[in-house]
């Protein structure tokens, strides 16, 4: 079986967006390869944060991963697994600064922390995230990487690492990661369907999977479904992510009766929203009914994870044990 790695920083709440952009993707991919998924809460150290916040979201997300369907054995916390960021020392002096320079994420991020403050702090961390991205991939030797084509220039930097390292120390020792492309939908804004759904919009432009459902069907209904710049004859974004959801959700019959309907010039706003809201309702509610489950016994659901962590973290030590041999490190006892 094939290795697919993929990270999830623990940014608080899960919304509808990553749910069907990157959650329900993984959790299909357990039946088709050895997943390795991870919180990387290290990564989350790159932007300004509150350590309390940081460690409860950090727990946070592993609850609603596990109510989503990620099996326990898969999932780990980055930080329970230190090897991640001595790797990320070595693979960073077989990285140029030039590389770092031209990675078009971390001048996105600084900038949006420019923008709320002008003498914003800019880490050193945030600059060298690529490369213990590149350590989270390389570590368990994975072969593929799910990822949106936001990340696209992250692993390539991952598969010139790996290459630079092996040429360097003289073995084809790691393996070059190769993205794994899944069609997922793209989830707007119920607020501005202009726009992506995203924590970082505010409260109002996302739905929260595990939120009280009276406020998803409030959010679906009052959604925005005229932007007023739409040419004539076209479907608003505003419909389309209404029709998306229903998609996503797998509710074929009513997309494409609604969908005749529309065509017809005989839909009716508000049934589209009634069926959307119902549909994503029933979606979510056995999610949160397993959140409540593992809720109900914090520990236990927490010491399984300290475990799998430390059975996740056995592989990255035997990596860890031949990158100091072939690196010319000392070997530990
Ligand atoms: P946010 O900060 O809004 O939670 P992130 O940028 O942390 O989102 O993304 C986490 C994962 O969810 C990524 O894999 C990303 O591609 C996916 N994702 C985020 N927003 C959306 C969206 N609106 N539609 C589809 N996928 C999304």
């Amino acid at each position: 079986m094939k290795n697919v790695l993929s990270g999830i920083q623990p940014t608080g709440d899960m919304h509808l967006g990553n749910y069907f952009g990157a959650v329900q993707n993984w959790v299909r991919l357990q039946e088709q390869y050895h997943c390795t998924y991870g919180v990387v809460d290290y990564h989350s150290m790159t932007m300004p944060y509150k350590a309390d916040t940081l460690r409860e979201n950090t727990w946070k997300m592993v609850f609603y991963l596990l109510a989503c369907g990620i099996k326990s054995e898969n999932l780990f916390i980055q930080s329970l697994v230190p090897e991640h960021v001595e790797l990320s020392w070595v693979l960073g002096c077989v990285t140029s600064y030039g590389e770092l320079s031209r990675m078009t994420q971390f001048k996105d991020k600084t900038d949006q922390l420019f923008e709320t403050d002008n003498d914003a702090f800019v880490s050193s961390g945030l600059f060298v995230y690529p490369v213990l991205q590149a350590a989270d991939i390389l570590i368990y030797h994975a072969d593929y990487v799910p990822v949106g084509k936001d990340q696209q220039q992250h692993l390539e930097l991952s598969r010139d690492v790996a290459h630079r390292f092996n040429r360097q120390f003289g073995k084809e020792y790691f393996r070059h990661p190769e993205p794994l492309f899944t069609e997922t939908p793209k989830i707007l804004s119920p607020a501005d369907p202009t726009k992506k759904m995203s924590k970082s919009l505010g409260e109002k432009h996302y739905i929260n999977l595990f939120g009280e459902e009276d406020r998803i069907r409030k959010q679906i209904k009052s959604a925005v479904t005229d932007t007023g710049d739409t040419p004539a004859g076209q479907m608003s974004p505003g419909v389309q992510n209404l029709f998306e959801l229903l998609r996503a959700c797998g509710n074929l019959t009513a997309h494409d009766a609604l969908m005749a309907d529309y065509r017809a010039g005989a839909l009716k706003y508000s049934d589209l929203k009634e069926e959307v809201a119902h549909t994503v309702v029933a979606l979510v509610h056995p999610l949160r009914e397993r959140y409540a489950e593992l809720n109900a016994d914090k520990r236990a659901v927490k010491a399984q994870i300290q475990e799998s962590s430390a059975e996740i973290r056995k592989r990255a030590q035997q990596t860890m044990r031949e990158v100091r041999e072939l690196t010319g490190l000392v070997g530990m006892k």
